[in-house]
């Protein structure tokens, strides 16, 4: 039976396993235990929670989580292919490693978690917008989890913790931002994964609010800035015609100027807007 210190190195359990990277599933793998145990780190003290990472493969990040001290890890991977190399950790780690063999879009993790929770994953780039959004937006605030530790493309890390004025600012930035800390903490070439993707990668964290940083109706909000980016280059009294019939007013009464574009529009603008919207 496997322990901590007889797991063999990751480059072996792919060819044990014969885990060929397969481009279809977004598998770029993280060979390096430190690099691992470095982004692990990066999700806070783990000793009192439950983790849920998604993707786990041949579990380089899995292992770094664990020998990071987290109390569960809860991961869900869609890769029939990974089962063995992971059981072999779960083996390793009694009782703190549960592996769910499935897809993370359709799969819900809760009934297996216990608070607090954190998320950590170096995700599959082809999903890692879609749940980001999801986490971003759950029914009620605060969500489910403490904290997000998640790679991205680096550009899309760039979007999520975007500031006006830049190109990068855009929904992303303000979904993730009007109810969390975002920051990226990692860089990280091509050469960490094996095999080297074509772009950068960074892994960003983010930090629930216990409450939004300005008050707005959530769905008014998305409405709106989802209405102001898709017409980027236009002006607001001409992206948000379509929202209200008196919208110049509305934006006067929020403080903007109907002749502003989204892109320079901050976070407690959008909010302003939306709660002028709300009204009848
Ligand atoms: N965590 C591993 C690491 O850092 O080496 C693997 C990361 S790799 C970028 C993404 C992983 O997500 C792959 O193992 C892939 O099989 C898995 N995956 C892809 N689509 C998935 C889905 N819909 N649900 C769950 N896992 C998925």
């Amino acid at each position: 039976m496997s322990t901590i210190d007889n797991l063999p190195p990751l480059r072996q359990v792919i060819n044990t396993h014969e885990l060929q990277a397969r481009k279809s599933l977004g598998q770029n793998f993280l060979l390096d235990l430190n690099l691992t145990a470095k982004i692990a780190r990066q999700a806070g003290d783990l000793t009192e929670c439950d983790v849920l990472e998604i993707g786990p493969g041949p579990g380089g990040l899995t292992r770094g989580l664990l020998a990071e001290g987290a109390r569960r890890v809860l991961a869900i991977e869609k890769d029939r292919r990974c089962m063995p190399a992971l059981a072999e950790i779960a083996a390793a780690y009694p009782d703190r490693l549960q592996v769910i063999e499935g897809d993370a879009l359709e799969v819900d993790p809760l009934a297996h978690l216990t608070p607090p929770i954190r998320v950590a994953a170096n995700l599959p780039y082809n999903i890692g917008t879609e749940l980001l959004v999801r986490w971003l937006t759950p029914t009620d605030w605060p969500p489910f989890w403490q904290s997000l530790t998640l790679m991205f493309q680096r550009e899309v890390a760039e979007r999520i913790v975007a500031q006006p004025g830049s190109k990068a600012y855009g929904r992303l930035a303000l979904l993730a931002q009007w109810r969390a800390d975002a920051k990226i903490v990692l860089n990280l070439p091509p050469e960490a994964f094996t095999p080297p993707p074509k772009i950068s990668s960074a892994v960003v964290h983010l930090t629930a609010l216990p409450e939004p940083r300005f008050p707005a109706d959530a769905a008014i909000l998305s409405r709106t800035v989802a209405a102001a980016f898709n017409q980027r280059r236009k002006m607001l009294r001409a992206a948000l015609k379509g929202t209200a019939p008196d919208i110049e007013d509305r934006l006067i009464a929020a403080g903007l100027k109907p002749t502003d574009r989204a892109e320079q529009v901050p976070l407690e603008g959008f909010c302003a807007l939306a709660r002028e919207i709300a009204k009848p």
